[in-house]
Parts: C-alpha cells; structure tokens; sequence
C-alpha cells in the first residue's frame, strides 16, 4: 500500500475522530474570536463556542451556512462582505467558484498557508494514484493557475510532489492526442464527458489508446457521475486504472480521493477516501438533517479544518453523495468515504412528470451503448402544455446506417424502462457541444413554456 501520510493514514477510526475533534475545537474558538460573519450568525442562534461539547451540539446547535448566505454577505461590503477572517494584507490569493447553479459565484480568500494546504489536500489522491517524482501528467481540465480552485489545486500538488504536469486543457482534441503521442503521459486528469470525447477523437484518428499510450497508468476522473460499466470500458479501452477525486472552491482543493485500488476495484464503484484529518464531513439527510447511514445517500455539509481565510462551518453544499463509513475500503485506511461514481448535485435533477430525473441516470443508459458519442436533454412544454422530453443523441460516424435507427429506438425504450419516464430521442443531425470541465448537457424550458402557456390560455 502506498500511503502518502503514513502517520495519518495508520490512525485508527477513534484516533482520526480525536483528532478531528480536536482541530474543530480549536477551529471553532478560533473563528468565533476572528470572524465577524460566523460570530454574528451564531450570535443570532444564542450559539458560543463552549456551548459545543460534542458532535451531537455541533450539528444540533452550530446553523448551516448556504450559498446564499455568503452570497449576500459578500454584497456587505463587497467584494468579500464579511467572513474573510484576516486582515486584507494577508491575503496570497483570490478565487471564485465556477458558478455550476448560475446564481453567483462566492468569492474565496487564500493566505499562503490556505495555498500550500489547498496543493497537498492533492499530493495525498494523486500519490495513491501512483503519481510519482517526474512523472509525466497530462491535465485536460481547462485552466492550470488562475481563479478557478480545481485546476490550480491540483497544479500545486503536482508542484509539490515534483511530477511534470503538462496542461493541454485549452488545445484542441487533436492537439492534445499530438502532444500525449509526444510525452507519452502516465497520467491524465479529465471529466468523464471529455473522456469519452478523447476516446471517440482516438477511434476517429485511428488509434488504440492502450498502444498508442503505452505508459498511461492512471486517469483521474472528476465532477461527473459514472456507471461502472462505463468505467471498466474504459479500463479496458485504455489500460489505465481510473481514479476519482472529489473537491471544491469552498473546501479548497481535494476533499476526497480514491486509493490505490481505483474507482471500479473488482468491477464495482469504489470509495473516495475524505482526507478528514483536513476538514469534518457530515453526510446528511437533505429533509430530517440527520446523518445518513452507511450506503445512503446525503448531502455533504462541510467544515473546513485548515482554512485561515474564507474558512466555511457547517456549508450545506447542495452535493449529493453515497456514505461509507471510515475503516471499511480493504486498504485498511480509518477516513470515511464517499461511494465512486455517484456525486451530483441537488440542484441537477429534474422534477418530470412527478418523476425525479437525475442526468448522471441517463448519462448511465446512454453511455453504456459504445455508439453514443454525445447527447442533449431538453425539457419544455408542448404547445397543450404537457411537460415532453426530448433527448438529442449524436451517433459516432463508424455507426452503421443500418444501426441508427433500431439503435434509436432501443434507446428511447431502455431511457423509459431505466428512468422511468417517457423520452423522446431522435437522432443530432449535428456534432453536439463537447465539455471540457463542468457538463451542461440538460435544458429545462417548462418557466419559459408555462408563461407561454398561461399567456395563451387567457
Ligand atoms: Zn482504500
């Protein structure tokens, strides 16, 4: 096993949870005395610090914070309101979030200390990776340094652990096979979507990616959901091992990494271990904001441990993941874990027909037919008003013309049987958008049809 943080990652679960109680005491104290936001707000709840004996005061006492709360505060003053925690001098570093719910975008305070923490959050995932001194890592994300905190994180941790990190994100597709065919990589960081796109530019240029890229050991996928299926394909299609990491602005780099043993050991989602020597995580019921059991579902509520500026305390993340409690991945390391392939967004389903609609479900059936390069989902209302859905599938040219059209249909059949809802899919006619970091790939235009609707109905 390769551990990065021996002296951490041989803890037992009751020791990391010392630990972390300990850094969240401190923590707490800390920001109360420093934070005018933090102090004001548990003021308003009658919350002070020595209140907070145990995790069970914690999440009884301690309010959530949520995006619109630090949203409006950074209007007061602006650009960063109130909760930056240091004087304006010691900030190294301005981030701001990529602004995935089209609401705003939270702007982020880094002191140096926030900047070298933010880079070895990563060192630990990309270690077990297998990323090792001079290795040769392609990163596809757009962006290397700059306000956007997943790129930049990850380029520092790569700084810190002395691989050679070449950022190809901004190049066209065929440049970046040109360049991969000349470096030979070992690695690669890339969402699924772009995955599959680089995968599909391969077969279209002829090449076998596992000859073709004969180093490559290890792909880290990031953002998407995932099927299993989809991942062991690309297993095999690549001879890499996948890897996933989770991580945010807010948190400030990494927040969770798969191990050594991948994103699909033995076929199935793996777990992305939380680094919770470095922030505590709850995973809560979104209703009754009780923590979910091992295998549930929730939604992650975090408190960062190692932030000095723009440090966040219970932030509802609006992130939905599977919870696995510490000691239970055969590595035999005591973090808790997030379940692989399965983070989305609260905020990304789709309410249809009283069916709940998650785009990473559809991604799943679509995905899992090796023709299928791309698609678009729109919803919308018909003209009498019925909520339809369409779903644009652009087939890989090798597909026969022949195949089209009972692939078409099979697709439409499998979408209703799997989601659950009727679908309607028709062939693109043209190549679709491609995306290179954070996916868009639904529409929902009910809003605009209902005026519409209502307008004409009177
Ligand atoms: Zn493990």
């Amino acid at each position: 096993m390769a551990q990065y943080s021996p002296a951490i990652e041989t803890l037992s679960v009751d020791e990391l949870a010392a630990l972390r109680w300990k850094k969240l005491r401190y923590h707490l104290e800390h920001t109360y005395r420093t934070n005018a936001f933090y102090r004001r707000l548990w003021e308003r709840h009658g919350v002070r610090p020595e209140d907070i004996r145990t995790l069970d005061d914690y999440r009884g006492r301690v309010p959530l914070v949520r995006k619109q709360d630090l949203l409006d505060d950074q209007q007061a003053p602006p650009p960063f309101g109130t909760r930056i925690g240091v004087p304006p001098e010691q900030l190294a570093g301005i981030y701001w979030t990529s602004g995935t719910t089209g609401i705003g975008q939270e702007l982020y305070g880094h002191t140096t200390a926030d900047t070298f923490y933010y880079g070895h959050t990563w060192t630990h995932g990309l270690y077990w990776a297998g990323v090792r001194r001079g290795d040769r890592f392609f990163n596809c994300w757009p962006g290397t340094v700059g306000q956007l905190a997943g790129p930049d994180s990850m380029t520092r941790g790569l700084m810190l652990l002395g691989a050679n990190a070449i950022h190809v994100g901004t190049q066209s597709t065929d440049d970046k096979l040109k360049h991969m065919r000349r470096f030979s990589p070992q690695h690669l960081a890339a969402v699924p979507a772009y995955l599959q796109r680089l995968t599909a530019a391969c077969e279209e240029a002829g090449l076998v990616p596992r000859e073709a890229f004969p180093d490559l050991q290890s792909i880290v996928l990031a953002t998407e959901a995932y099927s299993a299926d989809w991942a062991r394909q690309m297993e095999e299609i690549w001879g890499a091992r996948l890897q996933e990491m989770y991580g945010s602005t807010q948190q400030g780099g990494g927040l969770a990494f798969t191990c050594e043993r991948g994103a699909v050991p033995d076929g199935r989602h793996g777990q992305m271990h939380i680094l919770e020597h470095l922030s505590y995580v709850e995973v809560l019921h979104p209703e009754t904001r009780e923590p979910v059991g091992e295998g549930e579902e929730g939604e992650i509520v975090l408190t960062t441990l190692t932030r000095d500026a723009s440090t966040l305390l219970r932030f509802a993340t609006d992130d939905k993941v599977v919870y696995l409690p510490g000691g239970s991945c055969p590595c035999g390391r005591p973090f808790a874990a997030f379940l692989a392939g399965n983070i989305s967004r609260y905020d990304d389903m789709l309410k249809i027909r009283m069916v709940n609609v998650w785009p990473s479900a559809v991604d799943a059936v679509l995905f899992a037919y090796p023709e299928v390069a791309e698609y678009q989902g729109r919803v919308f209302l018909n003209d009498a008003g019925q909520e339809t859905v369409t779903v644009r599938v652009e087939l890989k040219p090798t597909t026969p013309p022949d195949r089209r059209e009972p692939l078409r249909a099979e697709l439409e059949r499998q979408l209703r049987g799997q989601v659950g809802t009727r679908m309607d899919v028709v062939e693109a006619d043209e190549p679709l958008p491609r995306f290179e970091f954070k996916v868009r790939r639904w529409t929902d235009e009910r809003k605009q049809g209902r005026q519409r609707v209502l307008y004409t109905a009177r």
